[in-house]
């Protein structure tokens, strides 16, 4: 017998990689946004007492639930934040999965949800997107333990219309149902609207694609008062004060600058659709991505083989070495000028 039998062993999810090479990169593989987030973040900043780092942060982060829930129009008690979006859905997986049926999702989305299935030991069973990588909503009629439905999804870049989430929703009163929105914000529907008409639904999204803040880790989840008890329960039950002094205040900041933040998503959008224009002239195929990225196939290259180019280039995009997907590359929406080199790098590629 060694302590090693008594180890919870799990298979960690891969991030994305974040290079470290000297001189420009192109960094268009992990979704995050290409520009900064609001000034009021450096006001914030410079006018912080740092005495105020001996004290525990506030222990439910109330300034940022009271802006997220103003800027939302909900309850405070609608709300929960956590440190990113990652922090929550595990909170979540935790909390609503704690029974013997499986919790389904589907096999090509977020490769996440299958790693925190396995670390919590939850069931799951995966559901194949059909041909097109769409959700069928009607696959998710039947017995399971939860469901998870990232929309719009990753890495496909599919948009579920609102009417097929709700539908999803009203087939498992007795199941919760998490909607992750990382990317929502990009012109998707939010099934937040949902939330007053059904107890099971719970929303999902993040400040780290849409809002420039991937780096201040700040995630959150609304739903109906006693889904937010249930997970503060659990949360609370771990570790108390999860979001950091500067976080909550700087998360406020953020989330009170919303003509920055149309701003922001507005640019990334006009971009997206520009690239479409691009990448089609050039032959590949893809979705209709309502997201910061798009989910790329070509019929005359590998695009292994365009990854690797892209990467001496110092360009990085993201590929999934799994069944289905292999030959997809997933690009990272960046400003106008780094798309403008990645097109460049391109069409170097297939003129070699
Ligand atoms: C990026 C992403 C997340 C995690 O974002 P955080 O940075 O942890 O807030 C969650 N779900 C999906 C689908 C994502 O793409």
């Amino acid at each position: 017998m060694s302590w090693e039998e008594n180890v919870r062993k799990v298979v960690p999810y891969t991030p994305g990689d974040q290079p470290k090479v000297e001189g420009r990169i192109i960094k268009l593989n992990t979704n995050e946004c290409p520009y900064p987030p609001t000034p009021k973040v450096r006001e914030v900043l410079d006018n912080f007492d740092i005495d105020r780092m001996r004290l525990y942060p506030n222990v439910t982060a109330a300034p940022l639930v009271k802006s997220l829930a103003l800027f939302y129009g909900l309850k405070e008690n609608q709300v929960f934040v956590g440190v990113g979006s990652d922090d929550v859905l595990a909170d979540c997986f935790l909390t609503f999965f704690h029974g013997n049926k499986p919790v389904i999702f589907p096999d090509i989305t977020y490769s996440f949800y299958d790693v925190w299935a396995e670390c919590f030991r939850i069931p799951y069973e995966t559901i194949p997107l059909d041909d097109n990588f769409c959700v069928n909503p009607a696959d998710y009629h039947r017995e399971n333990g939860g469901v998870v439905i990232a929309n719009p999804n990753a890495p496909t870049g599919e948009n579920l219309p609102l009417d097929a989430i709700e539908d999803i929703v009203k087939a498992n009163p007795d199941s919760v149902v998490i909607v992750d929105e990382a990317y929502a914000d990009f012109g998707g529907e939010s099934a937040l609207k949902l939330i007053d008409k059904y107890d099971n639904l719970l929303i999902v999204q993040t400040f780290s694609k849409s809002r420039g803040f991937a780096g201040m880790r700040i995630g959150y989840a609304c739903g109906c008062e006693k889904l937010i008890k249930y997970l503060n329960d659990v949360k609370f039950s771990i570790n108390s004060y999860t979001m950091n002094q500067t976080a909550i205040d700087c998360g406020v900041a953020v989330c009170e600058d919303t003509a920055y933040f149309k701003e922001l998503v507005s640019k990334i959008v006009a971009t997206r659709e520009r690239s479409k224009r691009e990448l089609k002239e050039l032959g590949f195929r893809f979705g209709d991505s309502k997201t910061n990225f798009l989910f790329v196939t070509h019929d005359k290259f590998s695009a292994v083989s365009l990854f690797e180019y892209l990467k001496t280039k110092n360009i990085y995009v993201r590929h999934f070495n799994k069944p289905r997907i292999d030959n997809y590359l997933r690009i990272t929406i960046g400003t106008e000028e780094e798309m403008d080199v990645l097109f460049e790098e391109i069409r170097n590629f297939m003129n070699k």
